[in-house]
């Protein structure tokens, strides 16, 4: 396994729409698996292809403490969403800054796994909120153009009022 570099907010990367995943073969498989290899190295929860610099539709999620929930989605699209959440978010390519998002509390999705099996997946909470931000990337946003505000260096460390809506 190997990780990658991430790319940083400032690159161009970031901003691009990515394209569809065509084929499920050994490059897809060893990407998805330094993908989260990358994730988990960084203490992320989730990651997209955009920012190891891939313009393909690919991301991986995992909010879990032990590394048992990794979901590895190919061309991933969103087909159902409810509710809402207002909580912090942070990005792997936004080093030292969270900001407070809404996003829905609830979503179904659907995607492929690395061999092109069609799989559709609910979640919700925090591995919706997850969901909602990498698939986000694969379409060129960032959470920073979403985000209600910016959190000070303070409230990063502590407590913040939207913790209590949560
Ligand atoms: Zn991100």
């Amino acid at each position: 396994m190997a990780t990658r570099k991430i790319v940083k907010i400032g690159d161009e990367t970031l901003r691009k729409v990515c394209r569809k995943q065509e084929k499920f073969d050994l490059r897809l498989a060893i990407l998805l698996k330094d993908m989260a290899e990358t994730m988990y190295k960084a203490e992320g929860v989730g990651l997209a292809a955009p920012q190891v610099g891939i313009l393909r539709r690919i991301a991986v999620v995992d909010v879990t403490a032990d590394h048992t929930g990794l979901r590895e989605m190919v061309n991933p699209e969103i087909i159902e969403s409810s509710g809402s959440q207002t909580g912090r978010e942070g990005c792997l390519s936004v080093p030292g800054r969270q900001g407070v998002v809404t996003r829905p509390n609830h979503v179904r999705v659907k995607f492929q796994d690395r061999h092109g099996k069609p799989v559709e997946l609910e979640a919700e909470g925090f591995e919706a909120r997850a969901i909602c931000h990498e698939l986000d990337h694969l379409d060129g946003k960032l959470y920073v153009d979403m985000m209600d505000r910016e959190l000070t260096e303070e409230e990063i460390e502590g407590h913040i009022p939207e913790d209590d809506q949560t």
